[in-house]
């Protein structure tokens, strides 16, 4: 004979056993537990305690997919770049010059406005400079850049 648990009191991830439940499962003694988001009347089998099965009422199960969806969509990024840049070649207007990693200067003696493409990857930055207009800067600086410095696609299948 295995001596007898006395869950009442401890406390297992977020659930906090109240007390023993007359009533077994299989044999198995059912602990009445609270859980820290204040979900109540939560029945667990002791061993799912002991063992760290159950930690919650149900609510760190959610937390987690929440985290793993997270997880999921910083995968989807190499190297701070959000991966739809390698499909979709269309500039994205979401900077100053309109063109996604494009930027403006003047030329240091005339002072003429030039465009600077440029891509950080692996938190090295690279630039393509001298181009007149922001259009010329996105596909012959930015997307050259992309093609050159990004890591490359396994698949070909739209070449
Ligand atoms: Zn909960």
């Amino acid at each position: 004979m295995s001596k007898k648990l006395d869950l009442t009191g401890k406390k297992f991830g977020k659930l906090t056993v109240i007390r023993e439940l007359p009533e077994r499962k299989k044999g198995r003694i059912m602990w009445r537990c609270k859980c820290d988001c204040g979900n109540e009347n939560i029945d667990v089998v002791g061993i799912y305690l002991t063992t760290g099965q159950t930690q919650s009422c149900g609510c760190m199960k959610k937390e987690l997919e929440i985290k793993n969806l997270r997880e999921e969509y910083e995968n989807k990024r190499v190297d701070g770049v959000v991966k739809p840049l390698f499909k979709d070649k269309e500039p994205r207007k979401d900077s100053s010059t309109g063109f996604r990693g494009v930027s403006k200067y003047r030329t240091r003696k005339s002072k003429e406005l030039r465009y600077r493409a440029w891509i950080t990857v692996k938190g090295k930055q690279y630039y393509k400079s001298g181009f007149k207009t922001a259009e010329e800067a996105y596909y012959n600086g930015r997307l050259k850049l992309e093609e050159l410095h990004l890591p490359k696609k396994e698949d070909h299948t739209d070449e």
